[in-house]
């Protein structure tokens, strides 16, 4: 299973391991039934046909021991006499000896044996394994289907109208930004500055909200662009009711000077990298704002 982080990839995957293991539906839609003695086994992680082979511990990567464990495990008969099913999340996280270790068992073929992989990036795995894998793409969620899913976790309106616009259709990350204090203290620095220019008059109190953003600056970076870009996006569908909390003057924004923005925040990032001092660079981008918002706001 291949897609973004946050997708649902594992939630698919351990889902998809339930269903095969589960003995208490009688068709195979209605699986898992999420009763039956192998379903609740599997949910408490107690099922001995069930693998999960991850980095052992305080390891980063899962290495060739934890996949000699499984395949160890693999070579005695099935404990239920049935299906077995081997998840392993994040597969990225394999190191090349390892993936070669299950890329044997893999050319073995053990009969009633499923493995099932995740992984954010495919490439990440050898040619050799993805050649032996199906490979299915989980994708992003509409914004729509994720605030839906936001509200249902009991996060407020406008916050979930937020989330699902920046969270690029993951789930997980949007979960991942709610829950994250500093996230939504640089949104604000992002709206205290660089989204209030006004003109020249309004660059001392920017440079002053910016003065002391120098480590946090890619995300300042990251977040600004988050909201030019879902400011072009609205655009292009002719979204007007973004109930969030954008100042409502970049509403009239026309499309080609966000465009401009887009690129100066561009070479910002490029100037960021050129080790730039991160003063001058605020500046600069201040700058560029204040005068195309100068042309549209009145
Ligand atoms: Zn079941």
């Amino acid at each position: 299973m291949i897609g973004e982080s946050g997708v649902g990839k594992r939630t698919f995957a351990r889902l998809l391991a339930q269903a095969l293991l589960c003995k208490g539906a009688k068709d195979e839609e209605h699986k898992p039934c999420g009763e039956c003695r192998d379903c609740r086994r599997f949910l408490s992680r107690t099922h001995p046909d069930a693998l999960f082979p991850a980095p052992l511990a305080k390891e980063k990567t899962i290495k060739i021991d934890a996949l000699r464990q499984m395949i160890d495990t693999l070579s005695r008969h099935s404990l239920e006499g049935g299906r077995r099913v081997v998840v392993i999340e994040n597969a990225e996280k394999m190191t090349p000896q390892a993936q070669n270790c299950l890329l044997k068992t893999l050319e073995d073929g053990a009969a009633e044996t499923y493995f099932l992989l995740t992984c954010d990036v495919e490439s990440a795995l050898l040619p050799t394994i993805r050649s032996r894998c199906r490979c299915v793409r989980v994708q992003p969620w509409e914004a729509g289907r994720i605030e839906q899913a936001l509200l249902k976790r009991g996060i407020p309106a406008d916050r979930a109208k937020a989330l699902s616009a920046y969270c690029e259709g993951s789930l997980g990350r949007a979960l991942q930004m709610q829950e994250d204090a500093s996230y939504w203290q640089a949104r604000e620095t992002v709206k205290r500055s660089f989204l209030s220019a006004r003109g020249t008059a309004s660059l001392p109190a920017a440079a002053q909200a910016l003065k002391d953003q120098k480590d946090n600056g890619d995300r300042l970076l990251d977040i600004l662009e988050q909201e030019i870009r879902a400011l072009l996006h609205a655009e292009t569908l002719n979204d007007s009711d973004r109930a969030d909390d954008f100042p409502s003057a970049w509403q009239s924004a026309p499309p080609a000077s966000l465009r401009r923005i887009l690129e100066a925040i561009l070479t910002a990032r490029q100037w960021k990298n050129a080790n730039v001092g991160w003063a001058a660079l605020s500046e600069g981008l201040m700058q560029t704002i204040s005068e195309e918002t100068k042309t549209w706001q009145v």
